[in-house]
């Protein structure tokens, strides 16, 4: 009997995974990086670095465990680029007789597996990641026969199955969601903690992506890849975040600072997206935390994080699996607009946007705020035809990978499914930006005017954008007390006036 090649990606590094368990001469191990993954999207140069530096640590640590495995480098003599072309080699020079991989997360990748292993003539399998809590279908089967998908009524199943925050059948406390205490400014610096450093020196993957014209946006960190690309690393990051983070998480969740990128927020989502960590041993560390000291904690901090974890990145897992491929090209309102250039430059006097984008250059990172409430809010806003705004997020974030990337992006944030995901538009004019962070005190706009001389864009295009999508927004009923004060508004003709000005100059804001 010939070998077993089993095939792990680079979003697949779950040292935990069944497979690891027996170690055998007859199983080869296949890891590779190519340039068909380097180049589908223009990404972050520290998200490939990150990928990679992961990849090769990982593939390190089963051959220090006894497992046989090929490692393709990019710039390996014997590396054709794509992972069919390159599987096609390995499985004749290893004459294997099985061809086995793990589910990819991602719709283009999974048509590909499973298209090449159809055709091969050597038996084949696929296999679960062992990595999600819910079976890749199940989101659409709990919500068969019913209208929408609500994110609420699936995260208390999740509560109640894996029994967080739980006594017997009840929340804990009484009350499932702290939501509406999540919602502080930060009041001053003093509060802030720096994170730690997991900086290594990542020289000679960037020499081999320049040596390889690989093109990436952002900027390289000057002091090397500050990301978690290890399991411990992972777990330090964690650890890190449990003692000294999570007291404030929920409270200023919704927080955004010019003088930190990533307030009280984790950092954990690369970690997680790659299953360095599961998402099971990240929810229990931080409930063990609130049990044994709930004072320290307290139940709005730690149900705040959970809620991401159990609730929403399940769920939009599933909303994935659910919708794809056609949620790739929903466009509800059919934006056309380009993205403007100062997504890739940070470039322009609006602060908030300033801020958020070069933060996101530099560090490969915003947080869901910044994501939704300043760069999606603004997209939104201004009509931007959801593939460049998905392409964008797609490339830009170090956590980027399409499942959970696409369905905060077009769903969540740009509504482009129509209320697939949220019930209603992300949008918000100066007034929330103002209310949750400090950048509009640093703007060359003013942020309570709505027309005139360096009135606020985000004030006139929010009118602007409710006016054009009257007949698609008014009917529903979270939203329909804006078309009321619309129609009340004394300077209504001024405001659009303004807000279509903007819009035929949106690269000079
Ligand atoms: P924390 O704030 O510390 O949250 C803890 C964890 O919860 C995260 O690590 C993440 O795993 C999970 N989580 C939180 N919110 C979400 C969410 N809405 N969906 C799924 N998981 C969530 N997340 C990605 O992992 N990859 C993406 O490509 C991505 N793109 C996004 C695009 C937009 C427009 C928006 C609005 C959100 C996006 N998110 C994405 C969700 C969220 O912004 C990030 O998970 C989070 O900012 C990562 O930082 P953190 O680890 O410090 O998160
Ligand atoms: Fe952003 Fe407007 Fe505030 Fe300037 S004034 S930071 S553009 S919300």
């Amino acid at each position: 009997m010939g070998k077993t090649v089993r095939l792990i990606l680079g979003d697949q590094l779950n040292a935990f995974h069944s497979w690891y368990q027996n170690i055998s001469k007859d199983t080869l191990y296949v890891m590779m990086e190519v340039r068909q993954e380097t180049d589908y999207a223009h990404h972050h140069v520290q998200k490939v670095l990150a990928f990679f530096t992961a990849m090769r640590s990982f593939a390190y640590r089963l051959k220090n465990g006894g497992h046989e495995i090929i490692y393709l480098q990019l710039d390996d003599p014997r590396n054709i680029q794509s992972i069919p072309n390159n599987l096609d080699w390995i499985l004749k020079d290893a004459a294997a007789s099985r061809f086995e991989y793990q589910l990819p997360d991602e719709f283009r990748l999974d048509a590909q597996l499973s298209t090449y292993a159809e055709g091969l003539s050597v038996t084949s399998k696929a296999v679960d990641t062992e990595h999600f809590l819910t079976e890749r279908n199940e989101l659409k089967q709990f919500f068969t026969g019913k209208k929408t998908y609500l994110m609420e009524s699936f995260y208390r199943d999740m509560r109640k199955r894996y029994d967080i925050l739980m006594d017997g059948q009840n929340p804990s406390t009484g009350k499932w969601n702290y939501d509406a205490e999540n919602r502080s400014k930060l009041p001053d610096t003093s509060l802030l903690i720096s994170h730690p450093n997991q900086s290594r020196s990542v020289e000679s993957i960037q020499k081999m992506l320049s040596k390889a014209g690989v093109v990436t946006i952002g900027k390289e960190a000057e002091t090397g890849l500050n990301w978690p690309c290890t399991r411990e690393e992972g777990l330090e990051l964690l650890a890190f975040f449990c003692e000294e983070l999570l007291p404030y998480f929920g409270k200023y969740q919704d927080a955004m600072h010019t003088d930190d990128p990533f307030l009280f927020h984790s950092k954990l989502s690369f970690a997680l997206n790659v299953k360095l960590l599961h998402p099971l041993e990240v929810v229990h560390a931080v409930e063990e935390k609130w049990r044994n000291d709930p004072e320290k904690y307290g139940i709005a901090q730690v149900e705040g994080f959970i809620r991401q974890v159990l609730g929403w990145r399940e769920y939009m897992r599933g909303i994935y699996w659910a919708e794809m491929p056609a949620f790739a090209h929903l466009n509800y309102f059919g934006h056309k607009t380009p993205l403007p250039e100062y997504y890739w430059s940070g470039n322009t006097r609006m602060n908030c946007m300033s801020q958020c984008i070069n933060q996101s250059l530099e560090k490969a990172y915003a947080h869901h705020i910044q994501r939704l409430m300043v760069t999606g809010n603004f997209a939104l806003l201004a009509g931007i035809d959801p593939d460049e705004v998905d392409a964008w997020y797609l490339g830009i974030y170090v956590d980027a990978i399409q499942w959970v990337e696409i369905t905060n992006t077009r769903g969540m944030s740009q509504y482009a499914d129509g209320g697939i995901v949220g019930t209603k538009p992300y949008v918000s004019s100066a007034n929330y930006i103002d209310k949750m962070s400090n950048y509009c005190s640093g703007c060359h706009y003013n942020k309570t005017k709505k027309f005139g001389d360096k009135a606020c864009p985000f004030n006139s295009l929010y009118w602007s954008f409710y006016a054009r999508n009257r007949d698609k927004l008014e009917k529903n009923p979270r939203i329909g007390f804006v078309y009321k004060t619309l129609d009340r508004m004394k300077d209504r003709e001024k405001i659009l006036a303004q807000g279509d000005e903007y819009l035929a100059n949106l690269e000079k804001l």
